[in-house]
Formats: C-alpha cells, sequence, structure tokens
C-alpha cells in the first residue's frame, strides 16, 4: 500500500447539469475513495483522499469516462495534505455560482432510455416523454436560472415517489435530471382533430395517442405534431398525393421538406450516406442532414422538387421513435408554419395558425419555452461539418472568441437567417436560427430571444454591434438600446472575422467573401470581395465585376434579370433574348429590364449569389425562383462531375464566361457541362485572386466564406486550388457561412477593437 494522498481536482468544461457529480460519485465509490464533489462558479470541484495508486486511477479516469453530454476541457489538480476523510459525498453547490451553469442543448434520447421505452415491462414503457441526465429536452424547456426544474417548462409537474427516489439517488441515472417523469407523473400526449378545432380524438387506440397517430399518417393524414422546439407538420413521405396536398396547404412554394427515417437502415433507403452523413445523423444534436437522394428512394416527387440531395434525420425525441416505429414508413418532417412564418411552438397558436393545414394535432403538456428550428448540416471531407442552420442541439453551446471581450455586448447580426451573438470575456452565445427578418413575428422572436440570453448568461450589454445597413430590424433594435456604446461591421468583413474567430486566428489572412448581398464602404451593394484583413479590420483587395441590378428584389426572385444585366455587360447594349429563355421570358420585360440594366438608377452590386442567378437563368434552369439561392443550388445540383473545362474568368470578370455560356447552351452543350465549368472557372479565379492578394501582404490564411460558399462543389474546388499555391485554407465549421455567423463575427469585431 503507497502512501497516504489528497488531491484537488478542478474540472471545467461543459460538467454541470451533465450528470458529472453522480458520474465522479460512482467513480469514488469504485476506486474506494473518501473525499467530495461540488459544483461552483468555476465548474465542478473535486477532493479525493485514498492510498497514492488509486489516486492516480481516478486521475487517469475522470476525463476519459465522463458521462456522454459532459466535455471535460481541462483537468487541474493539486496536492494537499490528507485529513483522513472517510466516505464520499456530493456537497451543495456553493452560491454565486454562474447563471448559465447546466444549460446545454437538448440531446436525443439514450439507448438506455430507448431500451425503457421499447420494453414491456419497464414503467416508461412507450411513454413518450422518457428522458434522463444522459439525453432529453434542455434548452429549450428553460424559462430561467439557475438551471432547476422550477425554471423550467417542467415546474408545474410534481415528481410521483419512484421519479423522485431516482431524482436523489447520486447513484441513478436520472439523479438531478430536471425533465424527470414517468406515465404517474409527468407530460402526457393527446390527439385532437380539426374540425371543431379540439375535438379529442376517440375510437380505437383513444388510449394511446401517439398509436393513433401514427395510424392516421399511414392512412394519409397531415399531423401536426409538437416536438421539442416546435411543431412539425408530418405526412408519410412517399405518398405523392399527401405531400402535394401539404404543400398546397403550407404555401411553402418550392422550399425542401425534410424526412424523419425510423433509423439509420431506413436514412440509407432514402439517400446516399457516406460514413462521414451517418455519424452527422447519429450524433447527439441529430440534425437534418442533407445528402444525394437515391434514385430508388420511394419519396415523393414534391418533397424536394428540383433538388438532388434530400435533408434526412433521424428521431430525436421519444415521441418520435414511437410515431416512427407505428407508421413504420418515412415521415415528411417540416417546421410548422406558413411558408416564412416562424415555427409554431404553443399550443394555442399551432391549433389557430396550422388549422388549415394539419387534419389532426398531436400535443403535448410540456410546454415549448423557446422555438428552436432543427439544425442542418451537409458533410464535407476532411470537416467536422458544413453548418447550413445553428439551432436545436447545437444552441446554446458556447463558441470561444479568440481576443476576450473587455465590456459585455450584444451583437445583433444580420437579415436574413437571422440570429444573434452575446458575449463577455472569450465566451460568445450564438443564439438560435431565428428567420428572415421581415417581419413583426421574427423580430419579437428576436427580441424575446435576446433577453432570454440576456438573462440565462447573466450579460448586462455595454457594447451593442450591428450591420453598415441602415434599414435592416436587426440594425435598427440595436439602435434604440440606450445608454451603450453602438459600432457597426460591415457585412463581409464580419463573416471574414467569424470564420477567422472560430479558428482562433489572430493574425492576418485574406477572405473570399461571396453571398447575396451586404452593404460596403462604398455604399454600393457588395457580395463578391476578396478582403485582406483579421479580426479588427479588413479592406477590399479585390471584388467580382460589378454590374447593375435591376429592379432590387425583383432581381432576387427572377434571375432572367441577372442573366439579362450580365448578358449586357458582357456583349453591350440591348442583347437578344437567348433561346433557352425564349417563351419564358416575354421579349418586352427583357427589352426593359436591359434598359433598366443601364439606368444610373438601378445599384451597382458586386454579388456573386446574383452571378450563379445569371447563369443558372442563361442555362434555362430557373428563370423564377421562390427563394435566395435556389437557382445556384440548382446550378450546383446539375453539375457533370466528370467536366475537366473551365471558363476564363481572370481577375473575377465573368464577362467571357458569360458569353461562351451564352453560346454553349445555344449551341446545345449540355446544362451539367455547363455549370461545371462555370463552378471551375469560377473557383480557379477565386483561388488566384486570393493568392495574388495573399503574396503581396503577409497573410498566412485563406478563408472561405459568404452564403454561396454552402456550394460544396465551389467550396472543395476553390480549397484545393488554395492549398496547392501553398495556403491555409480556413473555412467555417461550427458555424454557417450564411449570414446565421454574422452575428457572432461581429461580436469577435467588436472584441478586437475595444481598447
Ligand atoms: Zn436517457
Ligand atoms: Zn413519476
Ligand atoms: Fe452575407
Amino acid at each position: 500500500m503507497t502512501a497516504r494522498r489528497r488531491v484537488r481536482v478542478r474540472v471545467r468544461g461543459t460538467v454541470q447539469g451533465v450528470g458529472f457529480r453522480p458520474y465522479v460519485h460512482r467513480l469514488a465509490g469504485d476506486l474506494g475513495l473518501a473525499g467530495f464533489v461540488l459544483n461552483d462558479a468555476e465548474g465542478v470541484l473535486v477532493e479525493v483522499e485514498a492510498d497514492g495508486a488509486a489516486v492516480d486511477r481516478f486521475l487517469e479516469r475522470l476525463a476519459a469516462d465522463a458521462p456522454p453530454l459532459a466535455a471535460v476541457e481541462h483537468l487541474e489538480p493539486s496536492e494537499l495534505t490528507p485529513l483522513g476523510d472517510r466516505g464520499f459525498a456530493i456537497v451543495a453547490s456553493e452560491g454565486g455560482a454562474e447563471p448559465s451553469a447546466g444549460v446545454t442543448p437538448d440531446a436525443a434520447t439514450c439507448d438506455d432510455c430507448l431500451a425503457e421505452l421499447r420494453d414491456p415491462a419497464d414503467r416508461r414503457f412507450r411513454y413518450p416523454f422518457v428522458n434522463c441526465t444522459n439525453c432529453g429536452p434542455r434548452f429549450t424547456i428553460v424559462v430561467g436560472v439557475p438551471y432547476d426544474r422550477g425554471n423550467t417548462t417542467m415546474a408545474g409537474f410534481a415528481m410521483c415517489a419512484p421519479c423522485r427516489a431516482e431524482y436523489d439517488d447520486p447513484a441513478d441515472r436520472r439523479f438531478h435530471a430536471e425533465p424527470n417523469a414517468c406515465p404517474e407523473c409527468g407530460p402526457a400526449a393527446r390527439l385532437l382533430g380539426r374540425w371543431p378545432i379540439g375535438t379529442p380524438v376517440g375510437g380505437q387506440l383513444a388510449n394511446d395517442p401517439v398509436a393513433r397517430a401514427a395510424a392516421a399518417l399511414a392512412d394519409g393524414a397531415i399531423v401536426a405534431v409538437k416536438g421539442i422546439g416546435g411543431f412539425h407538420l408530418a405526412c408519410r413521405a412517399g405518398d405523392e398525393r399527401v405531400v402535394a396536398r401539404l404543400r398546397a396547404r403550407k404555401r411553402r412554394e418550392e422550399k425542401p421538406f425534410a424526412v424523419m427515417a425510423a433509423d439509420i437502415e431506413g436514412a440509407r433507403r432514402l439517400a446516399v450516406l457516406g460514413a462521414a452523413e451517418e455519424a452527422l445523423m447519429a450524433a447527439r444534436d441529430r440534425p437534418i442532414v442533407l445528402a444525394p437522394r437515391r434514385d430508388d428512394a420511394g419519396v415523393a416527387p414534391s418533397v424536394a422538387p428540383g433538388s438532388a440531395d434530400l435533408g434526412v434525420m433521424l428521431p430525436y425525441s421519444p415521441l418520435h421513435h414511437l410515431l416512427l416505429a407505428d407508421a413504420a414508413t418515412p415521415l415528411v418532417m417540416t417546421s410548422g408554419n406558413i411558408s416564412d412564418e416562424p415555427i409554431a411552438h404553443r399550443d394555442d397558436d399551432a391549433l389557430e395558425r396550422l388549422a388549415g393545414i394539419a387534419d389532426l394535432f398531436l400535443l403535448h403538456d410540456r410546454p415549448i419555452a423557446t422555438r428552436t428550428d432543427d439544425s442542418v448540416v451537409r458533410a464535407v471531407p476532411g470537416r467536422p461539418a458544413l453548418v447550413i442552420r445553428r439551432s436545436r442541439g447545437r444552441v446554446p453551446d458556447a463558441i470561444d472568441l479568440p481576443v476576450a471581450a473587455e465590456r459585455p455586448l450584444l451583437a445583433c447580426g444580420a437579415e436574413l437567417k437571422s440570429t444573434f451573438c452575446l458575449a463577455r470575456g472569450r465566451r460568445a452565445w450564438v443564439g438560435h436560427h431565428i428567420g428572415d427578418l421581415h417581419n413583426w413575428e421574427t423580430l419579437r422572436s428576436f427580441r424575446e430571444g435576446i433577453a432570454h440570453f440576456e438573462r440565462l448568461f447573466a450579460i448586462v450589454p455595454e457594447v451593442v454591434v450591428h450591420d453598415l445597413h441602415p434599414d435592416y430590424l436587426s440594425t435598427a433594435h440595436a439602435l434604440e438600446r440606450q445608454g451603450v456604446e453602438h459600432l457597426a461591421v460591415q457585412h463581409h468583413h464580419a463573416h471574414l472575422a467569424a470564420c477567422l474567430a472560430e479558428h482562433g486566428w489572430t493574425g492576418e489572412a485574406v477572405g473570399a467573401i461571396y453571398d447575396g448581398a451586404g452593404l460596403g464602404t462604398d455604399g454600393t451593394v457588395w457580395g463578391g470581395e476578396i478582403l485582406v484583413g483579421d479580426l479588427a479590420g479588413a479592406r477590399r483587395a479585390a471584388h467580382l465585376r460589378p454590374v447593375r441590378l435591376p429592379g432590387g428584389d425583383a432581381a432576387v426572385r427572377e434571375p432572367w434579370r441577372m442573366a439579362c444585366a450580365w448578358l449586357q455587360e458582357a456583349a453591350g447594349p440591348d442583347p437578344p433574348l437567348p433561346p433557352a429563355l425564349a417563351g419564358r421570358v416575354d421579349a418586352a420585360a427583357w427589352a426593359a429590364v436591359a434598359r433598366l440594366a443601364r439606368s444610373e438608377l438601378s445599384p451597382v452590386t458586386t454579388s456573386a449569389g446574383r452571378l450563379f442567378d445569371a447563369v443558372a437563368a442563361l442555362c434555362g434552369l430557373r428563370p423564377r425562383v421562390s427563394h435566395e439561392g435556389q437557382a445556384a443550388i440548382e446550378l450546383e445540383a446539375a453539375c457533370d462531375p466528370g467536366e475537366r473545362g473551365a471558363y476564363p474568368m481572370d481577375g473575377l470578370d465573368p464577362r467571357e464566361a458569360i458569353l461562351a455560356i451564352t453560346a454553349d447552351v445555344a449551341a446545345g452543350v449540355p446544362t451539367g457541362v455547363v455549370a461545371a465549368r462555370f463552378h471551375r472557372g469560377l473557383a480557379a479565379a477565386t483561388a488566384d485572386a486570393v493568392s495574388d492578394a495573399a503574396s503581396r501582404g503577409g497573410a498566412g490564411a485563406a478563408v472561405l466564406s459568404g452564403g454561396v460558399f454552402q456550394n460544396r462543389r465551389l467550396l472543395e474546388d476553390a480549397s484545393t486550388h488554395l492549398r496547392r499555391a501553398g495556403l491555409r485554407v480556413l473555412v467555417p465549421e461550427r458555424l454557417p457561412p450564411n449570414d446565421g455567423g454574422i452575428a457572432y463575427g461581429q461580436a469577435a469585431v467588436a472584441a478586437a477593437g475595444d481598447p
């Protein structure tokens, strides 16, 4: 037996609200250690005492065997004088604990809970709300701090004796699991009919609302399903009649619907999944994963019209697991809203807004505190993921800043795919996806979200950051806040800074920032920028050749207008209507837009997004779109992977390429070849422009960001060129390249610039 030792261990990271203390209690018990564990403002503090060998084993296993939802970032042991303790205790939290402690993202049902859900002998057999310390709702049920049951939407449910015993037992998987519940004491599901609204549905299976809803789904009904972060509209994914009906009722013109499969085998039958896609899909945040649709997917054409990809996800709540297993068919699970409104998350609101869409409502009585959409990701070789939308399952994880914010700050983001960001010191919390800040409803979500995060993380902003654009509602919100310092950050600099900051890069870099639109420092609409700079500042080194934007927003909805503007730029005044658009665009309208595109009244833009629109229209793909980026997505999907040619775009001047595309399309060159040559040409020209700017300065890294870089082909191609040129390539990984990353970038700029 070695000499007796006592060691204090400071543990930092995500270690509160994740079952860390009971885990330490069990580990200490296994190894026969005395001492205690407690939560405090810095994380978890442990003291253990035993003979030296046991203490060493404890230190070896402490991080390695940590519970699934914990993330140990730092372990700091220090030797103390042995006190001769007996036994091991979980000590009550000390006062002054950080209020943010324990608010973690919602996590998918764990295997242990799933086993109980499926075990007829278990008291939680088929209970749609089974959860434990390792899984279940978190962020979406929190109404205040500190994180305990009274501050969640579970406050109204008093635990029964068996649940309470689990909750109080440090050795139990449900020790301090705040949403702990069972059929005796917890939330219950119910199924309501549409007409008259709120009629309980009876008949067979009346006592099992989930089974009843699944049977209705299998029969072709549309069911509004209350989930974790909001309502989904569900229906059979393979039934064109019902999917088309859902699309018509939802008035969601052409945006793709996501599909939920019962398990990974079911998902494999829908989409071509590599190991990376499967890992993303099975992860605890259970995002929607975009992957190529299988030819034999058995998914109705209306699920994702015109898209080569399919958004697929796996069940993430026990209710989903039951529903999918009972329905025995993949289900469309699309956000419960009409068109571009925010997703419904309150029962009364859902019953009202979705009454014209859903035939049945599968509800439950555990309120959703914060509306949170499904996250959306795409796999990219050699990287964690390309995040398209960061929300449920990922929020409110902090993303550290490389430079500490001297003063607490709020960054209000941009306008589309809006998010906000609060920061204090090196910690930054990016809010859930709010949506496009166009209307009162989304603005209200935005304001409520900010207020909620301010309370959750105890931040009183002293600096409020916003976009340069004076007309964004986010800018207006920032400027409304009194008694703070305001800071405007240029849109594309914020894109650059967001990517630099998440990689902890504080030096200089060159960024190709391509997106739809952002106000430039010269008052024109930017969107195809080569910026040189760092977190604190950036200058424009090069940009896409500017062109006039004929008709503002109309030019976004009608890509043929950009085709007209670009063709005129390349070929001279009044270009003839290209054959690919004949019969689809009125000749008089074409002539009028050509005139508009010569007019001083039309704004000038360097937008890469609008260039994609123009090329898609010239290919005859999409003269009109229902949402921004749609034409670009279809152009990417059309690419012939075998094509090796590229259109010339030297100096980011696409005029020659536009002429070549027009000629090729007229000559009958397949769209896939034209699309591929365009992507390859733009990727090469982009890499050249970036390398060029880097060679003139001392920048050691290249950044590719902005919404256009959701295009995997462009991203991969440009990255390859840049790596060959000897540059380190940084791309967004934890945040989206689109405007969902802007708020974090603004925060990084403000932190770096604050004296
Ligand atoms: Zn669990
Ligand atoms: Zn109970
Ligand atoms: Fe942008």
